[in-house]
């Protein structure tokens, strides 16, 4: 059973109701209290696995009087649960004033781990995912949100987005303004449940597929994106041996540096020598 007195934050499916833990129903059954997103959206959750304790509402934006509520809840020894409509809380879901204010009070917060769309996403999707940048939900508006995708067009991490259906293609047509038409992306759709998707492709092809097919612009989705790589260096020569090359040069021949920068860095002499011709 659970620690005593804490606020637990408890991740609930994200289609397919198996999917939640059974360290989260029983989380759910033993608090006082459960705070909810949508208390109507949540009951049928709560249905679903007989879970009867009683639902109060929590926004972030709910007001001082929603979090200074569930504060002195806490404070007189009581458990609460929070949840979202989806997911795990606060990733892109409310919870984190709250969070925050019961650390500041010294109150503990136990996390309950389940599914998260991001992580689901990422783990079926075939993009490197030793690093990735969780970008939340683009700008609505378009001019913020051609901004925003221009300061990532060289992150080299993965970059993941959670969308709304009728933003869906506005955002992938930005994206390919910035990122380029041929930058590799996938659109995960409707995770675990009947009509799974993922869409892989360039940005162009992606747009394609969804003008091709207008089921692919329903339901919820996340789109990943493949990071940056740089072009090749059309020189052919590492970093390095051009910086020793630029040094030689400033007292030797082009032939002589060339051929020294080559013994020094291990690079092909004739490659050095072409390169040292071009910034002559
Ligand atoms: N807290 C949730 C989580 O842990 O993933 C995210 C909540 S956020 C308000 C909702 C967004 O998550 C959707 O617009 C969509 O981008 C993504 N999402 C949630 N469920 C999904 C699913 N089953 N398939 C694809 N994307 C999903």
């Amino acid at each position: 059973m659970p620690t005593n007195n804490a606020l637990y934050i408890v991740a609930t499916p994200i289609g397919n109701l198996s999917d939640i833990t059974l360290r989260a129903i029983d989380t759910l059954k033993y608090v006082d209290f459960i705070a909810a997103e949508d208390t109507r959206h949540s009951a049928k959750l709560m249905q679903h696995f007989a879970v009867k304790t009683p639902m109060l509402t929590y926004h972030d934006h709910g007001g001082v009087q929603q979090s200074a509520r569930l504060l002195e809840l806490l404070r007189q020894g009581k458990n609460i649960a929070l949840i979202s409509d989806a997911g795990t809380p606060l990733i892109s879901d409310p919870g984190y004033r709250l969070v925050k204010q019961c650390r500041e009070a010294g109150i503990k917060v136990v996390p309950i781990p389940g599914a998260s769309a991001l992580v689901t996403a990422i783990s079926a999707a075939g993009l490197a995912s030793d690093r990735f940048s969780f970008e939340g939900f683009p700008p609505a508006k378009s001019l913020a949100r051609e901004n925003y995708f221009s300061e990532l067009v060289q992150d080299t991490r993965t970059l993941i987005f959670y969308e709304s259906p009728h933003r869906l293609w506005d955002s992938l047509q930005a994206m390919q303004g910035a990122f380029g038409a041929q930058r590799y992306a996938v659109l995960a759709r409707e995770l675990t449940k009947q009509y799974e998707t993922f869409l892989s492709g360039s940005l162009s092809e992606l747009l394609a597929q969804l003008q091709a097919d207008n089921n692919q612009k329903r339901g919820e989705m996340v789109i990943m994106v493949e990071g940056y790589t740089a072009p090749d260096d059309p020189s052919g020569i590492s970093k390095e041996a051009s910086e020793v090359l630029q040094i030689l040069l400033e007292e030797l021949s082009v032939k002589q540096a060339s051929a020294l920068a080559a013994k020094i860095t291990g690079e092909k002499k004739n490659k050095l020598y072409r390169w040292a011709l071009s910034q002559t």
